[in-house]
């Protein structure tokens, strides 16, 4: 089994082209075969080595392994379409040779003129044929004009095309409806994808095209080329494609596409791949949350579902969240760093204690960002009252609890008891209870109504910033 995963290099890598690499990825892993990174990067005006190289830094950070590629090389190389136009060249040279393609000449204002009359006449072909039969003189003419040919490649009409897509099962078409003659090579003789996929994938001997859906309809016409070319055809399994919630198709409309982006906010790749791998099939026991190996061992591709797929971005969050949860905290803390550098400085800090405060806070952090918000008020020496704590704090129960809490410090809460007794000896002291015990303590000692354990966090704190806070509470002014 030989697979491929084919990118254009003209932007990020999109969402839709990862889950493509990493299905790609998955079968090449359950297969042990051998797997082609191959960038298509004809559109000479759109395409970039910048764009190559962040795909190629985006697959690897999503943990794909291909066995030949651009950066790796291999046997079927280059795997640059860019570095390949000498091949496509004898192919062309053949195709015209044979009588399966020709020279047209006409202008894009004759084409428009022919689509028109196309729709007009509900002739099914844009393209009328005219270039078709071209004797030598007409194109010396033509050439003497100074125009620019064009290689178009003949289809003949009424032939059916058939072909059983691994997913989407018998597929059938009618060559009178790809728009007739189509055009290989352009007047710049840059070739067209449609037609050179199809020599990439026979010469570096791809059996398994798996790809969007999104391509299902150039197919046919990948078809019709290779018959030409005499080349055997791969199999085709062509992935319905990941939609947004609303149905239409996945854009930024519905939250972030670019893996780069992903990447930036905070989510690991191990999540990713997890939640990505498995959009259009489940596992067996419905299990979500399961391990590459696991994953690999239950896919097939006859698995995937023929309908769209949605893609729950709130799902991939919390799937990221468990991704976190289950990091050895060491690991968490690098993973984390970069984002808590953003905002903190923890060259003086005690990294083993800044440690155990993440490992405190990661049941609160879906995405890694996340923990610079959960950290900030143990890094914080003062308190930025919200309005609703100043007046929680203000009520008759909060100024009671906040004398309570002074006197407590100053008395029988010493650095060994201070936060395991806290709550209790104020309870005891004041007779307040359940909320009204609870949301003041926290909000004189934390700054927030809401928040994770207080007695561990006021141990993470320390004694005498718990000592600070509460002093600062006692001098809540109007
Ligand atoms: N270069 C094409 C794309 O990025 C993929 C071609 C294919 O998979 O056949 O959409």
């Amino acid at each position: 089994m030989r697979l491929r995963f084919a990118p254009s290099p003209t932007g990020f890598l999109h969402i839709g082209n990862a889950r493509t690499a990493i299905i790609n990825n998955l079968l090449a892993l359950k297969n042990q075969a051998d797997f082609v990174l191959r960038i298509e990067d004809t559109d000479m005006e759109r395409s970039s080595i910048e764009s190559e190289n962040s795909i190629i830094n985006d697959l690897k950070w999503l943990g794909i392994e291909w066995t030949e590629g651009p950066d790796i090389g291999g046997n079927y190389g280059p795997y640059r379409q860019s570095e390949r136009f000498d091949i496509y060249q004898k192919y062309t040279e053949k195709l015209l040779n044979e009588g399966k393609a020709y020279h047209c000449f006409c202008t894009p204002e004759e084409i428009d003129n022919m689509r028109e009359e196309a729709q007009k006449t509900g002739r099914n072909e844009t393209y009328n044929g005219k270039c078709r039969n071209l004797s030598k003189e007409q194109k010396q003419a033509f050439l003497d004009e100074g125009r620019k040919p064009t290689v178009r490649f003949k289809v003949d009409s009424d032939i059916d095309i058939t072909f059983n897509d691994i997913i989407k099962g018998d597929i059938s078409f009618n060559s009178s409806n790809i728009g007739g003659d189509f055009i290989i090579v352009r007047s710049d003789q840059i070739p067209v994808y449609n037609y050179i996929v199809v020599i990439d994938d026979s010469l570096m001997k791809i059996s398994h095209v798996v790809r969007g859906e999104d391509h299902l309809s150039n197919t046919p016409k990948q078809i019709l080329i290779a018959k030409a070319l005499k080349f055997e055809l791969p199999l085709y399994a062509h992935m319905p494609l990941v939609m947004g919630n609303d149905r239409k198709k996945l854009s930024k409309r519905h939250g972030i596409t670019s893996v780069n982006i992903y990447r930036e906010e905070g989510y690991l790749p191990e999540a990713l791949v997890n939640y990505i791998s498995m959009l259009g099939w489940a596992a067996e026991n419905e299990e979500e949350i399961i391990s590459l190996n696991e994953i690999v061992k239950q896919f097939e591709l006859n698995k995937i579902a023929a309908s769209s797929a949605v893609f729950d971005f709130k799902k991939l969050k919390w799937m990221n969240g468990n991704y976190i949860r289950t990091l050895e905290n060491n690991e968490l803390f690098n993973k984390m760093r970069p984002y808590l550098e953003k905002e903190y400085s923890l060259e003086n800090m005690d990294q083993n204690h800044i440690i155990e405060i993440i490992t405190f806070l990661k049941p609160y952090c879906e995405l890694l960002g996340d923990i610079n918000d959960q950290i900030s008020h143990f890094f914080s020496e003062t308190i930025d009252y919200s309005s609703e704590v100043r007046e929680l704090l203000k009520s008759e129960n909060g100024v009671k609890i906040i004398a309570a809490s002074k006197e407590l410090f100053d008395s029988v809460l010493t650095e060994q008891n201070y936060h395991s007794d806290y709550i209790n000896l104020v309870k005891e002291m004041t007779g307040a209870t359940g909320k009204n015990l609870f949301m003041p303590c926290r909000a004189l000692i934390t700054g927030s109504i809401h928040g994770p354990d207080l007695a561990e966090t006021m141990r993470l704190y320390g004694y005498d910033k718990c000592k600070k806070r509460i002093l600062a509470a006692c001098q809540l002014k109007d």
